[in-house]
């Protein structure tokens, strides 16, 4: 058998995964999906794929909630996510060995993505602050103005696998702070965090239906677009799917915000610190196996020298990459999520070599002693990657760093603003006219200066630009509240008893 075939048998008494819906687990539907440890290649779970009368539990009893909770005061809704936040701490070996055993990522990794996850859980408490709204006194003779921005109802969240923790987290503790009820549908590869997670937040004193997971793949996802009673979306996953989403959660009339893939580029300087460059690069490309959204899958050098100096350290540090299972906190790389994952990358780099790229470093057919089952690959490096090769104009999501060599700075941006995903991107240099010019012109929503992984901290949004992102508001932070709220706008004059006014025909105005 091949490193590629698993054993994919699953043990008779594999624990089936349900749903969280009114407070409570719910277990009902006959149709199941599996649920892999991928550094054992092993079927370890069953998940139960929701169906309409799933769906619809879930749907009224968010519907159910949402009055009471849209009148609970924000003071009151955060002190409940306060008793959450501690909570996901007290938890949170718990959840990372969830994590860790059905994505595959190094337990330290785990806990970084729960660390930013509960990041937002903090903004969020300070939601009485953030609804403050906006007042004028006097905007008109006697007329005092205010806004006030008003919860919209049920919000739906639709989750990738790569970060089963953190991309939950950048939805429902936001608009549940905001006073909206919740369905989250988590990715079927990895749910089981999820899970947890939701009864952690009745533990903390939630009412019941205003948080609730329902699992399953597509046809689960459908059911939820389609539903008029869901007035938003928050999306995150592959380009393809955040497109289709997008427009067909627009046509029934909800909000979307659909978060895509990305392909980000970091550039390297002539006059950069090669060695603090090739470190973050080291974390940005191959972390959590290359399976992030803001992963760094091209380097572009300016310079022939800057690129023989850039490739030559990659070499020898790609080669001394530690690849295991993610509960062995000494790997730096887990496996890949799937087999097909590993099948589809597997591809890549023959293509990247069919089409003239030079594979310095080439992690195929790895092999991890005692897991000879799971998805492993080790780390693979491209040198002189150019524009047309499918390696650099295709997200591969996985362990594959392309070195791609230019003269100018001007050449590298050029590059990076004529690639269809504008999700992250950065420069390493020490000169900072250059890197102001760069940040200003580029045009991608996340910009890094000598920070290989710019995403941004809880109190700021986090959002691509071009086909990374669909939609006009970015997730979390400050773009939530807009999010997640319909402002209304209220225009009040109070005349004193027995003052007249006339009829006047004119618009009014000032
Ligand atoms: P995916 O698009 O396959 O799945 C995402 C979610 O959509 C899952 O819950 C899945 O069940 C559901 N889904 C899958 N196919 C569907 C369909 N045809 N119709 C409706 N729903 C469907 O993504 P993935 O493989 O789980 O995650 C990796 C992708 O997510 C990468 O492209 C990565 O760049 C992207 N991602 C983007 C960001 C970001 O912030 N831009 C963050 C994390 C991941």
């Amino acid at each position: 058998m091949s490193s590629i075939e698993s054993a994919e048998t699953a043990s008779p008494s594999a624990e089936i995964i349900g749903h969280y819906i009114g407070g409570r687990e719910v277990q009902a539907s006959a149709n199941t999906l599996d649920v892999f440890n991928p550094a054992s290649g092993e079927i370890t779970k069953r998940l139960a794929c929701a169906d309409a009368d799933v769906v619809e539990q879930a749907i009224f009893a968010a519907n159910n909630a949402f009055p009471s909770w849209r009148n609970t005061p924000p003071q009151k809704r955060a002190q409940i996510l306060f008793r959450f936040k501690i909570l996901l701490e007290q938890s949170a070996d718990a959840i990372c060995q969830l994590i860790t055993a059905e994505h595959g990522k190094v337990l330290d990794d785990a806990r970084g993505e729960l660390g930013r996850g509960i990041e937002v859980v903090e903004y969020a408490c300070g939601i009485s602050e953030l609804l403050k709204g906006e007042h004028s006194k006097n905007a008109g003779p006697d007329i005092d103005s205010w806004s006030e921005f008003q919860p919209l109802g049920i919000v739906a969240g639709i989750t990738p696998f790569n970060f089963p923790a953190m991309v939950p987290m950048w939805m429902f503790p936001m608009a549940i702070a905001c006073g909206n009820t919740f369905i989250l549908k988590p990715s079927e590869r990895d749910p089981s965090a999820a899970l947890l997670i939701a009864r952690l937040f009745t533990e903390a004193g939630l009412p019941e239906g205003v948080f609730n997971v329902v699992n399953g793949d597509r046809s689960v996802v459908e059911m939820l677009l389609d539903d008029s009673r869901i007035q938003a979306v928050s999306f995150v996953g592959s380009t393809a799917i955040a497109e289709s989403i997008y427009q067909r959660a627009s046509n029934t009339g909800k909000r979307v915000q659909a978060l895509g893939g990305a392909k980000n580029h970091a550039v390297i300087m002539p006059d950069a610190d090669i060695t603090n460059a090739v470190n973050a690069l080291m974390g940005a490309a191959y972390g959590s196996c290359g399976e992030r959204c803001m992963a760094i899958s091209v380097a572009v050098c300016v310079g022939e020298e800057t690129a023989d100096q850039v490739v030559s350290q990659l070499e020898r540090r790609v080669r001394a990459l530690k690849i295991g299972p993610g509960t062995d906190t000494n790997n730096d790389m887990g496996p890949l999520i799937s087999k097909d994952a590993l099948v589809r990358i597997n591809a890549y780099i023959e293509q990247g070599l069919e089409q003239g790229a030079e594979l310095v470093v080439d992690g195929r057919g790895l092999q991890v002693k005692g897991h000879e089952q799971g998805y492993f690959i080790g780390g693979c490096l491209f040198d002189e990657v150019s524009e047309d090769m499918s390696i650099y104009s295709d997200e591969i999501f996985g362990p594959v760093l392309c070195v791609v060599r230019v003269k100018y700075l001007d050449q590298a941006m050029t590059l990076i603003n004529n690639h269809e995903y504008g999700n992250g991107t950065c420069i390493f240099t020490r000169d900072g006219a250059a890197a102001r010019y760069f940040s200003d012109h580029i045009q991608v929503g996340m910009v890094g200066i000598n920070v290989a992984l710019p995403v941004p901290v809880a109190s700021h949004s986090f959002g691509g630009w071009k086909r990374s992102l669909f939609g006009d508001l970015s997730i979390y932070g400050p773009d939530s509240i807009r999010f997640y709220t319909r402002r209304k706008t209220m225009t009040q004059k109070w005349p004193f008893d027995g003052d007249k006014e006339d009829a006047r025909f004119s618009f009014p105005s000032n």
